[in-house]
């Protein structure tokens, strides 16, 4: 019996259903950087399962991993039990990833999903500090369920819990009055100040790029800052890397280039690096204070997605090779976007509400879009906020996935593969600016280009 793939989804699928309304086609095959419709159509895939995908569709090596474990009977399922796969996965994680990188942490498996790993990062904060509150930033996000959501942003996604978002504090983000206020010598003066209001809380939680939040970068300095303003007010400093870390934002955690230590981090999406579940909530040894059994579930620590993630790390990870391809293609994104952004000056006017540029950049011009990001997640934010939706539904006419971001979709998202050719980086890119084109025709916003 042959279905409607799409009409059986929509008459049966909860109407919370999102990224099908944006990108309406079945889709049955992938690989690489490339997905395929039922209808033999082939998009390029710059989306990347938001980064859930950073070695591509199927990569034929990790397939082979996961077929060999499956085909030989190995355990599948086991809670929390000891398997080879788990102790396997512990041991190349700590041998290619933490101790080249002077790391040393405890390895929780939360369960399976990013929203689980930072739970736990937040009980573990409040458990060891025996306080109440946790300070979040402007724009970020960490997750769906109710500690999660409560730091984060986004009012959409808030109202969603359907009761009080509580026992956070959300604090101004790095540039988030524009350049010239330093944000972190805000957050220390209400830190400071006992008539502030403002309880000491057990934890920040933070994102080294605001992913989902606009591709806000916090720079390096404010990030050092922030480390400094945790270990003055004994605060434990979380980094949720969940979205940045696996090599998107520069090195195998986002972190690494500004060269701070934070006491808990939370790593997912990619680290199966096949798509498969799994997520890590990396604690400091001396907080891993845990009772046994105290943070349970069913799926921690799914045994095909270790077999995947160990193999991920030995195939990419060995030596610097992959990061510096990244870090080179990334650049490739960058110019591409400061190219768009002084070509098209009806992607700006400097974009942000607040009349000032968040991400200054030297070749920003006056006048044009706002180009920034970090490695391989790169984006370019519009004056126009119906335009970043309006090229990612042009460019999926043309074959390609994209995303937006930000509060108001304002941000439009390039994540590719970090495993995508040359060649077919450019050809999306090349697609980015097609859809432009068209989708300022089709906003009626097209001025006529200078010297016509
Ligand atoms: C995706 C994401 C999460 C939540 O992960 P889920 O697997 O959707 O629960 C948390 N934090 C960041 C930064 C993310 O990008």
């Amino acid at each position: 019996m042959t279905i409607d793939s799409m009409a059986t989804i929509t008459d049966n699928e909860s109407q919370v259903r999102s990224y099908i309304r944006n990108f309406p086609a079945v889709f049955k095959k992938a690989k690489g950087s490339w997905i395929e419709d039922i209808e033999g159509r082939k998009y390029l895939d710059f989306f990347a399962g938001a980064s859930v995908l950073n070695y591509g569709h199927n990569h034929p090596e990790l397939k082979k991993a996961l077929i060999d474990y499956l085909s030989n009977d190995n355990i599948t399922h086991s809670l929390d039990m000891a398997s080879v796969a788990r102790a396997e996965f512990l041991e190349t994680f700590k041998r290619i990833i933490l101790d080249p990188r002077g790391m040393d942490y405890r390895v929780q498996f939360p369960g399976p999903t990013g929203t689980n790993a930072v739970e736990a990062a937040l009980k573990i904060a409040r458990k060891v500090k025996g306080r109440e509150k946790i300070m979040s930033f402007t724009s970020a996000f960490h997750g769906m369920s109710l500690g999660s959501l409560s730091v984060t942003g986004n009012a959409f996604k808030r109202q969603g819990a359907g009761l009080p978002l509580t026992h956070s504090d959300s604090m101004p983000y790095c540039n988030y009055f524009g350049p010239e206020q330093n944000t972190i010598e805000y957050i220390d003066r209400m830190l400071a100040d006992s008539g502030s209001g403002m309880d000491t809380p057990a934890a920040a939680i933070v994102e080294t790029v605001q992913a989902e939040g606009g591709v806000n970068v916090a720079d390096k300095e404010w990030l050092q800052g922030l480390e400094a303003l945790c270990r003055k007010y004994d605060m434990l400093l979380i980094v949720d890397d969940i979205q940045t870390g696996n090599g998107r934002c520069g090195g195998f955690f986002s972190f690494e280039e500004a060269g701070i230590k934070p006491d808990v981090v939370t790593v997912s999406k990619s680290i199966s690096g096949y798509g498969l579940p799994l997520a890590l909530t990396l604690i400091r040894p001396e907080f891993d204070i845990w009772e046994p059994g105290e943070h349970n579930g069913t799926f921690r620590g799914f045994n095909p997605a270790m077999v995947t993630a160990k193999r991920t790390l030995e195939l990419f990870w060995q030596d610097d090779t992959f990061e510096k391809d990244v870090a080179r293609r990334g650049r490739m994104m960058r110019d591409f976007l400061t190219m768009l952004s002084e070509k098209y000056p009806e992607t700006g006017g400097c974009p942000t509400d607040r009349g000032t540029c968040i991400n200054p950049t030297k070749s920003c011009p006056k006048g044009g879009g706002c180009p920034r990001g970090r490695g391989m997640m790169q984006a370019l934010e519009f004056a126009n906020h119906d335009l970043a939706s309006k090229i990612s539904e042009v460019a999926f006419r043309h074959g390609l996935i994209i995303e937006t971001a930000g509060p108001d979709d304002q941000v439009l998202k390039l994540l590719p593969p970090l495993t995508t050719s040359d060649e077919d980086l450019q050809k999306g890119l090349n697609i980015i600016e097609k859809s432009l084109v068209t989708a300022l025709e089709e906003l009626g916003l097209k001025k006529k280009a200078s010297g016509e």
